[in-house]
This record gives C-alpha cells, structure tokens and sequence, in this order.
C-alpha cells in the first residue's frame, strides 16, 4: 500500500486558476454588496446583507469544490450529495450570520467578532464537505493542521471585516477582500495537508483531468451565476440612486416654472464663468433684471396668467442665447444673466437683445401686454472680480433703472451706486440703533433776545455710529424716514425727552421734532398723551416742532392731528419757517405757539438787506398773528443785537449755545438750582459789553 499526500499536481494547474478566479471575483463581488448593507439600515440592510452572504457562501463553496476536484489522490472519489450541498447552506447562512453581526450594535469590536464568525463557518463548510467526498482508501487526519486551518480562516477573515467596516486607511476595502481571499486559501491548503489518503486501488485511469475540468468549469458558471444576481442587483440599485441623486440635483437648481436655473444654478454658472473670464483673459457682465409690469399682470389676471407670462419671457429669453450667455430666473419676476465678451459691442449687443424680448408684446388668452423691465448691468473686471461683488452691483445699477423712468439699463457706476449702498447699510444699521443704545439727545438753549433768559432746550437727536462716529441727523433722519424706523425712533426721542426733562431741577421747556412721517401714524396724539402720563411731564412744557413739509404732506389729516395734540396743552412751533412754499396760509389755518424763523436769513441779515426785510416781515406777521418768534441759527452778538432792535421774542443759536448731551445741561441746571437766579445766557448789551471789555483788555 502506498500512501499519498494530497498534494496539488501539474495537470490541475487549470483548476486552481479557475478556483482563485472564483474566489477572487467573489470576494471583490460580496465585499462590495456587503458595503452597500453597511450603507443602508432596516429591511434594505438585510436584504444587502443576504446577497452579500449568498454571494460569500456561493463563491467560498465553488472554490473547494473546483479545489477538491484539483486534487489527484490517486483513488476512486465520490460526493455524497446531502453533505454537499449542506456544505454550500453552511457557507452562505454562516456568512450571513457573520456578516449580520459585523454590522450589527456599532461596537468597535463587532466586525471582529462577525468576521470570526465568518471563517469559522467557512471552515464549517470546508470539513463538512470533506466528509461527504468519499475516497476509496484509507484517510487519516491530522488534529494539529485541522485546528490551525480553523484558526487562520478566523484570525483572517476578522482582520478582514475589521478592515471593512472600520476603513482606517485609503485601501482598507481592497486589504479586506485580500485577506478574505487569504483566509479561505489557507484554511484550504492547511486543511488539505491535515489529510492523508492511502489508495485501496491505484488506477490512475479513474481520474479523468477532462471530466474533472468540465466539471469545475460547471461548477465555477453556476457558483458565478448565483453571486451574480448579487451583482446585478448593485448595479440596478446604483444606477436607480444616480437617478434619484440627478432628479433631485437638477430640482435644486432648476427653477420648476420655467424649467431655466434659479438662483443656486446661476450661482454655481457664474463661478465657472467667471473662472473661464480669469483664465482667458476675456470679460463678463452680470446683467440682473426685474419685470416692471408683472405685478399688473398677477394683479389683474390672475396667479395663472403671471404664470404664463413668466413661461413666456423664460422661454424667449433661452432662445435669445448664444455662446457665452446663460439665463436664469432670480426668483418672483427677477431673471439674471451671464454674458462672456472682450469687446463691448458684444455686450451693448446682448442687452439690445435682452431689451427686444422683455419689451416685445406677450399674449395671453385673448389679451396682450408688455411687461417691459430694467436691467441693471456689472462687469468683471471693473466693477468688481467676485461673484458675490457682481451681482450686488448689477443689483445696485438696477435699483437705478428700476427709479429712472428715462432708461431701462442702466450700467453700474462707482459713485453713485456706493453712495446708495452705503445708504442702504447705514438703513440697515438704523434699525438696531435703539436696542443697541447708539441714540441719545443733545439739547440746544433757546433764550428770551430782550432778557437773555433761558426759554427752553430743543431736544436733538445724536448717533453714535460703532464705526462712523457721531452721524449727523441731517444724513441719518431722511434715511430713517425712507425706511420706517422713524417710527420707533421718533417714539424713542418723545419719550426720552420728555423723561430727561421731567427730571430737571427748572422746568424749563423741551422742543421735540416730529417727522412728517409720525403723522402717518394716526395715534400720534394718544402716543404723546400716554408718553406725558408715563413720564409725569406737564404737557405745557412739551413743545413739537413740525416743519411746513409735515402740513403740506396731508393738510387736512396733520391738522386734525395737531388740534388733538394742543388740546392735552402742548405748544406746538412751526419749524424752518420761510423755507416751505405755503408759509402764509399755513399760519392762518393753524393757531402755532411758535415761528421758529429758518437759519438760513440768519447767515445774510448782517449784510442783506432782503434778508433783513424778510426777518422784519415774519416778526410783523407774528406780532399780528400773536404768535412768538424765535430765530434759528444765532451765530453772532451783531445777530443778535439785530434781533433785539427788532423785537424777535427768542433765539437759538451756537453763539447762545450748541447743542449739548445730558450731563452738561443737568450740570447748568443744578448751578441755576444752588444760586437760585434764573440762568441767563447772553444778551445783546451783555455780549456786545464783554466784547468791549475783550477789546479794552
Ligand atoms: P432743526 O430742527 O432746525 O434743528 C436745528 C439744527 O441747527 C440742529 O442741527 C442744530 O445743531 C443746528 N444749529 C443750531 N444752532 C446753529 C447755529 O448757530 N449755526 C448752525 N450752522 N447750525 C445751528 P442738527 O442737530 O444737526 O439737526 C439737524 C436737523 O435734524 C434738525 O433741524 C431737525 O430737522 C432734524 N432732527 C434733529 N433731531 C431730530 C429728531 O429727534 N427728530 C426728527 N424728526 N428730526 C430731528
Ligand atoms: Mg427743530
Ligand atoms: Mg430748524
């Protein structure tokens, strides 16, 4: 008797080849599939799970059944079909398992601990399958090669999903399939030399290489075929997530009205574009443009009809394109464009384009219109190299063409289009003024001319800008008015003033302006009424000045307004008299406290007859219509030695004083308290005096 060890011989070599294919395929195939379970949760996970298994089981079962059928042992060998087939459940339910529990709870030690469980049952299959290929002769084992085949196939394959799951490094899927690859040609080697075979005939005759490589081959296609639908159903489930995932990216950047990109399209173009414009030297405008009638169009006719115009316009404006240009809509009635050029008869060309559709008729129904619109245009690179600069300038040029009712572009322009921008954030910044206690109130003395006593303080609004500094309300109030803040802000000033008066040692008056835009607001007179009660004010200290422009605006509205407001006993002043146009009939309709005489006549009755007319002429008129006096803007003692020769009642003045913050007036006011004589600025004889003693001195 001869014995033979199972040792590979030269004629098999085809079949190895062909078992380290399959084997090979499969591990890449279930390693992948495997992969897509780890990515997924639930059902989805499991179902992943099972091809991943299936494809493992399958390929790992093809591999020893080709291998076995490699090994010439020189015997007569049978397969017992029940142990077979066994074999291959082994393999795919324990790599099931394996499979399952690598993924399953997250802990840093389950893939391991499933990859363990993997080679365990692909030596599970390997000896069940030995059992059930029959030999005719004598077989013994080896214990020792027996348990290191065991151990290797689980040491590898845990290092293998350990791999796979934890991904520690650039190849960490590839080290896996390798080591999975590893793992089953070693557990096979190993567990082939644990087995020695002593023929009980020799007949060389009984095995056919032919039939057994016909055999494998059948083999290796079936096992292949299996993993495959593995494989196809990966690829089914890819190419269904790359639809989805191109379905949702061109919703996210397609506008679904009119089918052009919105704004996150337009954004993504323009970097590009601009990239190209930098990389080649050439130039980019950023045309933005705004319907100017659609809001007519949704008015009149209805969502439908707006909707149609859109569709319409979007689709003129695509067929217009050519090379270089791209359109989108902005959002509501807003379109953007794109246009690469060098020269710029290229671009005046594009917009002529642009302005033939927008301003050709469109029909709707049975009706027809013209929205017609304004484009606001910027170019890169002078008017600025960033996508964010561009369009906020195209913006800003629009704004331009959106007010000027001569043109329909206008073309950004530094100056102008910085001063609006720096308007607009100055806007901005007003908002947060009073919360972020930037306001407070300056106060300016108003004196009695024949007594130089002090009247009264005109309270003046100040901000105190983070980074501007003081702002001065004559930039800052109209811009609060455009915006609205005026609203909260006037509030503010009423009540502080009146707060900060109600605490001074004199009660002495406070003069508050209101703006024409308070007056919108129908509650001014209860607003003032509660701010008296709450600050416990007496209403005869309070005095508002409104200007002619406030009476212009809604005469009969302001008018009812002021009637209530002097009802609770608050003195109202007439301010900047004789700069508005309808100063006469004004004061004949109204019975005012005050005249408060423009600063401007100050400035030139030192040397202008006219002026000094017109300042007699207004005391004259104020004397008739019993009606105080005071004149703005003293700046001088011979100013004030005029309004003295000429009666005036009061002055204001920074000759009398400039306006000053809390602290210095409560100051002056605890001194007038201490030495009990009413304070005094100065008069004209006190003035043109001191002057005097100047001189002598
Ligand atoms: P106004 O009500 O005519 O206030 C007088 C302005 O003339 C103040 O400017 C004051 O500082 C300035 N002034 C006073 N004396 C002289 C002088 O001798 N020479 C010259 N050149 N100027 C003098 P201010 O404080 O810059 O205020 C400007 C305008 O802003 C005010 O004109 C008023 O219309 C508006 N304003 C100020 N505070 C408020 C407020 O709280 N609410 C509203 N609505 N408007 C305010
Ligand atoms: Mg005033
Ligand atoms: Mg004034």
């Amino acid at each position: 008797m001869r014995v033979i060890s199972c040792i590979l011989t030269e004629h098999d070599l085809r079949l190895v080849l062909l078992s380290a294919f399959v084997i090979v395929s499969g591990g890449w195939l279930a390693f992948g599939l495997f992969r897509r379970a780890e990515e997924k949760h639930g059902a989805q996970r499991h179902g992943w799970t099972f091809l991943a298994a299936v494809a493992a089981g399958a390929s790992v079962w093809c591999t020893h059944f080709i291998a076995m059928l490699a090994f010439d042992v020189r015997a007569p060998i049978t397969f017992e079909p029940l142990l077979t087939i066994g074999s291959l459940l082994i393999a795919i339910v324990g790599c099931g398992v394996g499979f399952d529990v690598a993924l399953r709870d997250r802990k840093p030690s389950s893939p391991a601990a499933g990859g363990a469980i993997l080679g365990l049952s692909v030596a599970a299959m390997h000896y069940t399958g030995m059992m059930g290929y029959r030999i005719d002769g004598l077989v013994e084992w080896s214990a020792g090669y027996i348990a290191a085949s065991i151990a290797m196939a689980m040491v590898l394959s845990a290092v293998a999903l350990h791999q796979a799951v934890r991904r520690s490094w650039a190849f960490s899927h590839y080290a896996a399939i390798a080591l999975f690859v590893l793992a089953v040609v070693s557990l096979h080697f190993t567990g082939m030399a644990a087995l020695s075979v002593t023929p009980f005939i020799t007949d060389t005759a009984l095995a056919n290489p032919e039939i057994l490589v016909t055999m494998s081959i059948a083999v290796a296609c079936v096992g292949l075929i299996i993993a495959s639908t593995g494989f196809a159903a990966y690829i089914i489930d890819t190419k269904a997530s790359e639809d989805m995932a191109e379905r949702l990216h061109h919703m996210a950047y397609n506008d679904a009205l009119t089918g052009l990109p919105n704004r996150a399209g337009f954004a993504v173009h323009l970097g590009h574009a601009l990239d190209l414009a930098k990389a080649e030297g050439s130039r980019l405008a950023v045309v933005s443009i705004d319907l100017d009638r659609f809001k007519e169009i949704n008015d009149l006719r209805g969502l439908e009809a707006g909707d149609a115009a859109l569709r319409l316009i979007g689709q003129r404006l695509s067929e217009l394109l050519r090379e270089g240009e791209f359109v989108a809509r902005a959002g509501g009635d807003e379109f953007a464009t794109v246009k690469r050029f060098t020269e710029r008869s290229d671009l005046l060309d594009f917009v002529a384009r642009l302005e033939g559709v927008l301003f050709t008729p469109i029909n709707i129904g049975d009706f027809q219109t013209v929205t017609g619109a304004s484009l606001g245009v910027a170019v890169y690179p002078e008017d600025g190299d960033t996508q964010e600069r561009l369009i906020n300038n195209s913006e800003l040029a629009l704004y331009r063409a959106i007010d000027d009712v001569t043109r329909a572009t206008c073309f950004y322009e530094a100056q102008m289009d910085e001063a609006s921008r720096a308007r607009h954030t100055l806007g901005q910044d007003l908002r947060h003024a009073i919360e972020l206690n930037q306001l407070e109130l300056y106060y300016q003395v108003q004196t009695s001319v024949s007594t130089g006593e002090i009247c009264g303080y005109e309270a003046l609004l100040r901000w105190r800008h983070p980074v501007h500094g003081m702002v001065s309300p004559a930039e800052f109030i109209p811009i609060a008015e455009e915006t609205g803040s005026i609203i909260p802000i006037g509030e503010w000033v009423l009540r502080t003033a009146c707060r900060e008066a109600a605490s001074w040692s004199v009660p002495h008056k406070v003069a508050v302006n209101l703006s024409p835009v308070q007056f919108v607001n129908a509650d001014l007179a209860r607003l003032v009424h509660e701010v008296l009660l709450q600050t416990d004010l007496s209403p005869s200290r309070l005095e508002l000045e409104i200007t002619e422009s406030t009476i212009i605006a809604d005469k009969a509205r302001t008018l009812h307004i002021l009637r209530q407001i002097k009802s609770l006993g608050v003195t109202i002043a007439i301010d900047d008299f004789g700069t508005g146009y309808s100063s006469l009939s004004t004061l004949r309709e109204f019975p005012f406290d005050k005249i408060k005489l423009d600063r401007s006549f100050m400035n030139e009755v030192e040397h202008n007859q006219q002026a000094k007319a017109v300042v007699r002429a207004v005391l004259s008129l104020g004397k008739t219509l019993e009606i105080k006096v005071l004149a703005e803007g003293v700046e001088t003692a011979h100013q004030l030695a005029i309004l003295h020769t000429e009666g005036c009642d009061e002055a204001q003045g920074y000759f009398l004083g400039k306006p000053q913050p809390i602290a210095q007036i409560l100051m002056a006011l605890a001194n007038v308290g201490n030495s009990n004589v009413a304070q005094t600025v100065p008069t004209p004889i006190s003035a043109s005096r001191r002057k005097r003693q100047r001189h002598a001195g």
